[in-house]
């Protein structure tokens, strides 16, 4: 390709909207004026002669200068360039339908939602493809922070109590380290991105979860978003935070709620009452004389940190449950007869 960065247009002295006809009439013009004929032995002449034949080339064929009005003097270029906007779009559709592949918690399927590849409104991937159409009068790709990538994390009580980690698999694009991101290697689409800028990549990523999250948090992972326009800074990655519920610890808010089982005697009588944390442990809790089922015992200090300030914690409320015995022995069943005797003629009497 020559290396023509005068304007056809000018080359052949008309305006942009002329006619077929004007340009034919320019060009005839010009042709005699520089034909090698007329001028033996006049380099200069002979390079403006060539150069106007070049103009003529293209603007008298209507596909030609169609494609040279869009793209200037890469408008040989123009089919590729198409095709690599098909491409772009195809790419943002994939992100839109949650082509990632999350290989972080058994969460299995899940919805990237309205994930928007294509940065600010308005500019998308002209952004990204922004440096195809440099040098023919557009304006530079705006500098601008990349989008935030949300990724969706489901954790265990536990984990969310103790703080965890995930290793996170995402199908990311990434600015192009051959072209910069510029879709142009010395004036040429860039090969490796296909002029694009970015690439797909898959990138494993080990992210922290403090402790104290709860269902609807949004951990901030910073820089891990896509990539930024024109240079910006990348975005962040926001982890969406899905908490399992528990078999046996109801959470609400920073506390927790816990059926506590408990001997009917110990309740009645007074007793020593287990009840397990969400730590494994086991706390012992003294109950009064005449403890009624489903009574509850506020353990302070022993419920979920507080997101942020985990050495604040909520409490745990241990939820008494009466355990009946089901099986009696023989003396047993005499001395509960007894009682049933008892509380009867206390009533009968009352
Ligand atoms: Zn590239």
């Amino acid at each position: 390709m020559a290396t023509t960065t005068k304007d056809f247009y000018q080359v052949l002295g008309v305006k942009r909207d002329a006619t077929e006809k004007e340009i034919r009439s320019a060009y005839r013009k010009l042709a005699r004026q520089f034909h090698p004929d007329v001028n033996p032995n006049d380099k200069a002449a002979e390079a403006r002669f060539k150069e106007i034949n070049a103009a003529y080339e293209v603007l008298k064929d209507a596909g030609k200068r169609k494609k040279y009005d869009k793209y200037g003097d890469r408008w040989e270029l123009a089919d590729q360039i198409e095709e690599q906007q098909r491409r772009a779009s195809a790419q943002q559709e994939y992100f839109r339908r949650g082509g990632g592949s999350p290989a972080g918690g058994p969460t299995g399927g899940f919805d990237f939602g309205d994930i928007d590849l294509g940065g600010a409104p308005g500019g998308g991937f002209e952004d990204i493809l922004g440096g195809l159409f440099r040098g023919r009068g557009r304006a530079q790709p705006r500098r601008a922070k990349g989008e935030d990538l949300e990724h969706p994390v489901e954790v265990t009580l536990e984990e969310a109590f103790a703080g965890t980690a995930r290793t996170i698999t995402l199908q990311v694009p990434v600015t192009c380290d051959v072209c910069k991101g510029t879709g142009k290697v010395a004036g040429t689409p860039c090969v490796t991105c296909e002029g694009l800028g970015s690439i797909i990549k898959a990138s494993r990523l080990e992210v922290k979860i403090p402790a104290g999250v709860e269902s609807g948090s949004k951990v901030r992972v910073a820089g891990k978003g896509h990539p930024g326009a024109g240079g910006g800074p990348p975005g962040d990655m926001l982890l969406l935070v899905t908490v399992r519920p528990h078999e046996r610890f109801e959470r609400k808010g920073d506390d927790l709620y816990v059926d506590t089982p408990a001997p009917a005697l110990d309740l009645v009588l007074g007793g020593e009452v287990e009840v397990p944390t969400i730590k494994g442990t086991r706390l012992h809790l003294k109950v009064p004389a005449g403890t009624q089922n489903g009574r509850q015992f506020r353990l302070a200090g022993q419920g979920m940190p507080r997101l942020g300030k985990p050495e604040e914690r909520g409490a745990l409320y241990a939820r008494m449950k009466a355990v009946l015995p089901a099986e009696l022995s023989a003396r047993e069943r005499e001395l509960y007869e007894e009682l049933r005797a008892l509380r009867g003629a206390r009533a009968g009497a009352a």
